[in-house]
């Protein structure tokens, strides 16, 4: 995930970096509105964090353009306690969401999480098979409507049988896809008949086939 933060305070601008950083987000600063509207021009991001009172072109100039260029990139704009109107400017102009400064970070992340929840909702992101269901965005799993936790590499198994949908999967193009080539694909094979073993304990057992001989296959039962 890429966010551009956009903030002429450069302290807040690299402590907010430093925040998502940390949450593994990969965040950019830019500390003028220009420098700003020609990155978020350029470059593709997953979401902007926009402050409003910039030097060069502010945050509302900023997001009219963008949107006048048709990227729709969900944004929070960040106002000053004393900018009241400036939310509700903000959200007219094109804004996903706003954040009064001073903020907590926590604050913050929820914010992002939120909107990009909300943004991979509408993109439909999702992966289905019977009445299991993936969202690739959030790799949030859902089986019968009720949240299934999985760990990565259950997750990444399943959503590369899936894509292969109707098709059986060999163990060792299985384990190539979640262990890459940098180990020993062929003792990793075992691994991949464990973890099968514990998807079936979490999913059922009527999604995931053994294909004797050769591998696995997920299949429609419709
Ligand atoms: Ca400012």
């Amino acid at each position: 995930m890429r966010i551009l933060i956009v903030e002429d305070e450069e302290s807040l601008a690299l402590q907010i970096r430093e925040t998502l950083n940390s949450e593994k987000y990969q965040a950019e600063t830019c500390f003028n509105g220009e420098e700003g509207l020609e990155q978020a021009l350029v470059e593709e991001y997953d979401l902007i964090i926009l402050d409003i009172m910039l030097p060069g072109k502010d945050g509302f100039e900023i997001i009219k353009e963008l949107r006048k260029e048709g990227i729709n990139t969900p944004t929070i704009m960040l106002t000053a306690r004393t900018e009241t109107e400036s939310k509700v400017k903000g959200l007219d102009s094109g804004a996903d969401d706003y954040l009064t400064k001073p903020f907590a970070m926590p604050e913050l992340l929820a914010r992002i999480r939120s909107l990009l929840r909300r943004q991979s909702d509408d993109k439909s992101s999702t992966l289905s098979i019977n009445n299991l269901i993936l969202n690739t965005a959030t790799q949030d799993v859902k089986l019968d409507d009720k949240p299934v936790d999985l760990t990565t590499r259950e997750y990444a198994i399943l959503q590369f049988l899936i894509y292969n949908k109707n098709r059986a999967v060999s163990r060792l193009s299985i384990a190539e896809h979640v262990w890459g080539d940098n180990l020993d694909l062929f003792s990793m094979t075992n691994f991949v008949d464990v973890h099968i073993k514990n998807l079936r304990k979490k999913i059922g057992d009527e999604i995931i086939h053994t294909i004797r001989g050769t591998g696995y296959m997920v299949r429609d039962s419709q």
